[in-house]
C-alpha cells in the first residue's frame, strides 16, 4: 500500500484546513469500515485521511428544539442506545442496526454510509424518509441541504472537494407519526441490502394518513423517493385497496439491475412487498401514538 499521510484534527475548522491544503486525494474517516476496506484491496490511494472522530462536535445526539441532530461520526450503537431518538424514529435505528455486526456498529456512522454512496446503504432510506438535512462544511463556509441531495450516482456524491457532512438535522415527529425500515438479504445476517424500504407515515386520529414519505434502497443507482407510493398512502387507512396501490407504485418506481443477489424482475416483486410491509409497520406504530 502506498504512504497516506493521517492526521485527526480536534475542531470542524482545522479539519477544512487540513482537507483543502491537501494537493492530491484526500479522504475523510468516520469509522473507516468502508474507506479501510477500500484502502486495502487498493481501490482507492489517498494522500491525506483526514480522522473526524476527535472532533467532540461530530460526535453525539443533541436535541435542538424541534430537531434531533446527529454528529457525522457517531457510531451507530450510540444511535441504537438513544432512547429518546430510537422511540422517535424506530426506522432509523432499524437501518442502522442492520449495518453490519456489533462490530461494525461500534465504529460505522450514517454520514459514511451515505457518502460511501452505496445504492444498498442500509440507514439511508429511513433518514431521508424522515426528510433530514445533513450541513456540510468545506472552504466556502457552511451550508444546509436535504439528505436525498447528496448521493447523485453509486460511488459519487454531490460533496465539492474538500467538503464533509458535519452533522444530520433530522426534525422530531408531529403527534401520530411513526416510521418503519425493512430490508431484505439472501441471507441471515451480514449480507447487503437486494432491496431496502423505508416508509415514514402521519396518521390523523381516525387513522388516515395525512403525510408520507416512501423510500426504495437498492433498485436503483441511488436511493429513490417514490412520490407515487406516498400518494397511494395519502388519504387513506390502509386497506387492501391502498395496499395493492402502494405496491405498484413501488414496483414501478425500481430501475434495478441484475446480479449474484438477485434479478431485475426479483428485485421489483420484493419491492412492492417490503412497502406493503414496512408501510403495516408505520402505520401500526403511528397509530399506537395516537
Ligand atoms: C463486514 C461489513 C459489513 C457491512 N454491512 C453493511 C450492511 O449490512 N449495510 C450497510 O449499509 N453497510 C454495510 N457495511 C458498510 C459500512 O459499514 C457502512 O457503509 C458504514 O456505515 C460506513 O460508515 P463509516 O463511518 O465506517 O464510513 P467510512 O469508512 O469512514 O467512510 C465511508 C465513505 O464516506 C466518506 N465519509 C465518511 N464520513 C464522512 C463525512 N462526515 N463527510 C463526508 N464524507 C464522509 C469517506 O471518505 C468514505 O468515502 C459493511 C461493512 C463491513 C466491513
Amino acid at each position: 500500500m502506498p504512504r497516506v499521510s493521517y492526521t485527526a484534527p480536534a475542531t470542524v475548522d482545522e479539519a477544512v484546513k487540513a482537507l483543502a491544503g491537501a494537493a492530491g486525494l484526500a479522504k475523510v474517516l468516520s469509522g473507516g469500515t468502508d474507506l479501510l476496506v477500500q484502502l486495502k484491496s487498493g481501490r482507492l490511494a489517498p494522500e491525506l485521511i483526514v480522522d473526524m472522530k476527535r472532533i467532540p462536535e461530530m460526535i453525539g445526539i443533541r436535541e435542538e428544539g424541534e430537531f434531533f441532530v446527529i454528529g457525522a461520526a457517531t457510531p451507530g450503537v450510540m444511535l441504537s442506545a438513544h432512547e429518546r431518538l430510537e422511540h422517535a424514529f424506530p426506522g432509523i435505528v432499524e437501518g442502522v442496526d442492520l449495518i453490519g455486526s456489533t462490530q461494525i456498529q461500534g465504529r460505522a456512522s450514517i454520514a459514511g454510509n451515505l457518502c460511501n454512496a452505496s445504492p444498498a446503504a442500509d440507514s439511508v432510506p429511513p433518514v431521508i424518509a424522515a426528510r433530514a438535512t445533513a450541513v456540510i462544511a468545506g472552504p466556502n463556509g457552511r451550508r444546509e441541504v436535504a439528505v436525498e441531495a447528496i448521493v447523485i450516482g453509486p460511488g459519487r456524491t454531490s460533496l465539492a472537494k474538500g467538503e464533509f457532512v458535519v452533522e444530520f438535522k433530522v426534525p422530531k415527529p408531529k403527534p401520530r407519526q411513526c416510521d418503519a425500515y425493512l430490508r431484505f438479504i439472501p441471507r441471515t445476517e451480514m449480507d447487503i441490502a437486494v432491496v431496502g424500504c423505508a416508509v415514514n407515515v402521519t396518521l390523523d386520529a381516525g387513522g388516515t394518513c395525512i403525510d408520507a414519505r416512501v423510500v426504495l434502497g437498492a433498485v436503483a443507482p441511488t436511493q429513490l423517493i417514490v412520490d407515487e407510493a406516498a400518494q397511494a398512502l395519502i388519504g387513506h387507512k390502509l386497506d387492501a385497496d391502498t395496499l395493492a396501490k402502494l405496491d405498484l407504485a413501488a414496483q414501478r418506481a425500481c430501475k434495478p439491475i441484475t446480479d449474484k443477489r438477485g434479478t431485475i424482475e426479483y428485485r421489483i416483486k420484493i419491492a412492492g412487498v417490503l412497502a406493503r410491509r414496512a408501510a403495516a409497520i408505520a402505520f401500526e406504530r403511528a397509530a399506537a401514538r395516537a
